[in-house]
């Protein structure tokens, strides 16, 4: 009996970016039988939410962190045992996007996570006229130098709808493996 590999996933951006709802999204799409939380009973995380799929013969544990301010401080702690990141952007937040690039810029200088994968989400796209990929992805690419040499994919998704869900994680586990 060989033991699955196990790869640990942050899942990193603003409060009420969808953290939550993209974790029960991509648990519903990989978990047979999962029911998920009913997504208008997702509220913003504080603290820790716990995740785990299995998926290309690999198991991945999620952690979605908190993003209020108070608890950015913590997310150091748990880049150390990262093996991939996934950052949530509010794609329909055009006034907290420089805040977004912020703490984008923040976590990517972070030496510790240097080299890890990186999945950018553009989330929400189920909302009307909201930033698509194409408006989102320079303002990100202008930390085109700290994001470096690591694998990188920005992509459009909705947690909601569960749209480009599936293959954001499979992108993910293919550059983790
Ligand atoms: P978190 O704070 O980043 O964990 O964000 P949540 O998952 O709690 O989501 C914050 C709010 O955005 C909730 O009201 C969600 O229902 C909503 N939300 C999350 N993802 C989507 C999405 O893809 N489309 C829409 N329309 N709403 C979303």
């Amino acid at each position: 009996l060989t033991q699955k590999e196990e790869y640990c996933v942050v899942i990193l951006g603003l409060d009420n970016a969808g953290k939550t709802t993209y974790l029960e999204a991509a648990k519903t799409k990989f978990t047979k039988n999962y029911k998920g939380m009913n997504p208008a009973k997702i509220t913003t995380t504080v603290g820790l939410n716990i995740g785990t799929i299995d998926v290309s013969g690999v198991r991945l544990n999620f952690w979605d962190l908190g993003g209020q301010q108070e608890l950015q401080s913590l997310w150091d702690k748990y880049y150390q045992e990262s093996h991939g990141v996934i950052y949530v952007i509010d794609s329909n937040d055009r006034e907290r996007m420089d805040e977004s690039k912020e703490i984008f810029d923040k976590m990517i200088k972070n030496e510790l996570l240097s080299g890890v994968p990186l999945l950018i989400l553009a989330n929400k796209q189920d909302l009307p006229d909201v930033m698509g990929v194409r408006d989102i992805k320079p303002v990100f690419q202008q930390s085109g130098a700290l994001i470096g040499r690591r694998d990188c994919l920005t992509m459009p998704v909705s947690a909601l709808t569960g749209e480009g869900v599936n293959e954001g994680i499979i992108w993910l586990v293919e550059a983790i493996k």
